[in-house]
């Protein structure tokens, strides 16, 4: 969302809680509202719990959206692994919270690549455009991905939960897009390549990719291979929704 740096000014900054909505046995969904940065632009979050391990999707735009999420996660006896679906900042900002936590970070090869070319850069321009986002980045540091994969990786959340994470093969938001499918809970975490009632971000997209990822949220998604090989999802997470 670094294109959002181009309005001509920060209108307000509420502090509305992020609404934390069930939508499967072992996954929640965390759905930002209004579009101020305190609220990561409204960008959804998500995180799927397991005996053994959570799974945390994307970590909001600056440390208190992760913040708020980690107590759901964390605990003594449970890893934490995180996802970041692309490198765009109001999905990677949070990351050093939960590396704070010794959690494991994952992302496609290509959103580490991004990120290191320009997750820095991009702090930097937010704290110098306004005194309000320098206060609310203040302690955001970047923290990379500790995984990368090309495809797919999969993640044994307990001996029953795994949480499939894919790249997927056609290119819609970005270049390292990935998506979050969990089987048992049959729910899909889409991550930026799934707007609903935003208009969608375009600045690194591929337009025909976007707009067959956004033509498919009614339907089993056609693009990964989800349908004939682990179920089909019953509920879609978008990046962001009004
Ligand atoms: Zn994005």
């Amino acid at each position: 969302m670094k294109n959002r740096l181009s309005r001509p000014a920060i209108r307000s900054v509420s502090k509305v809680p992020s609404q934390v909505t069930k939508v499967g046995v072992h996954s929640w969904a965390v759905l930002g509202g209004g579009e101020d940065v305190l609220h990561s632009y409204g960008a959804n979050q998500g995180f799927i719990v397991g005996r053994r391990a959570s799974l945390v999707v994307d970590t909001g735009f600056h440390d208190s959206v992760a913040a708020s999420i980690l107590p759901r996660v964390n605990s003594k006896t449970r890893r934490i692994f995180v996802l970041n679906t692309h490198y765009h900042s109001d999905h990677v900002f949070g990351n050093s919270v939960f590396a704070d936590s010794k959690a494991v970070i994952i992302a496609n090869q290509n959103c580490s690549r991004s990120m290191k070319a320009k997750s820095e850069k991009l702090l930097d321009g937010y704290r110098k455009r306004d005194p309000k986002l320098s206060r609310m980045l203040r302690g955001v540091k970047i923290a990379y991905p500790d995984i990368t994969f090309a495809r797919e990786i999969g993640t044994q959340l307990d001996d029953l939960l795994e949480a499939a994470i894919i790249h997927p093969e056609a290119r819609a938001h970005t270049d390292g897009d990935s998506i979050v499918f969990v089987p048992r809970d049959r729910v899909l975490f889409a991550g930026d390549i799934l707007w609903v009632g935003y208009h969608p971000n375009l600045e690194d997209a591929d337009l025909q990719g976007q707009i067959e990822a956004e033509a498919s949220s009614n339907r089993p998604w056609p693009w990964a291979g989800l349908r004939t090989k682990r179920g089909r999802a019953s509920h879609q997470i978008p990046g962001r929704a009004g």
